[in-house]
């Protein structure tokens, strides 16, 4: 298991780092975003969704509904948020497994509530709020 940190000092630097890590990723890859509310997680969704030439920061929103956001000509890039989801019965409508089977990128916001769902093999990326504009990022590869 590695894990690497890193700070940010705006919103920019936040956008950034997910180009920069999404280039490295796998297909397919699961990755958590794990951080409160403001904490940066659809920000660093931006980045990552340009990264992967898949969509443009400015076209890439909270997916609050619907649940799942799919972004690429060939779907190669999923975010979805559990946020409001209360049950793993509610989870299931989802189709999760079908998406985790795709040759994508699935960003997963809120899924450490739901630990049953998640494959062994996956990025976590925790992001925490230091300071007004300053953001740490621990990002670990699972197992
Ligand atoms: P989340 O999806 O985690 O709820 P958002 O990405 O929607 O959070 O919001 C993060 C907020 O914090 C945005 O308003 C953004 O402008 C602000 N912000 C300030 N500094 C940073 C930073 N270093 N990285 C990311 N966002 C930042
Ligand atoms: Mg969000």
């Amino acid at each position: 298991m590695t894990s690497t940190r890193y700070t940010t000092a705006n919103e920019e630097e936040t956008i950034e780092l997910g180009r920069v890590l999404a280039a490295r990723w796998p297909r397919p890859c699961i990755v958590l975003l794990i951080g409160n509310l403001g904490a940066g997680k659809t920000t660093l969704a931006k980045g990552i969704a340009e990264g992967l030439g898949s969509a443009r920061a400015d076209d890439v929103s909270s997916p609050t509904f619907p649940l799942i956001h799919e972004y690429g000509e060939e779907g190669d890039l999923y975010h979805i948020d559990l946020y409001r989801l209360d049950t793993m019965e509610e989870v299931e409508t989802l189709g999760l497994e079908e998406i985790f089977s795709r040759r994508a990128v699935v960003l997963l916001e809120w899924a450490e509530r739901f630990p049953a769902l998640l494959p062994a093999e996956r990025i976590e990326i925790r992001i925490e709020a230091i300071e007004e504009e300053t953001r740490v990022l621990t990002v670990t590869e699972l197992p």
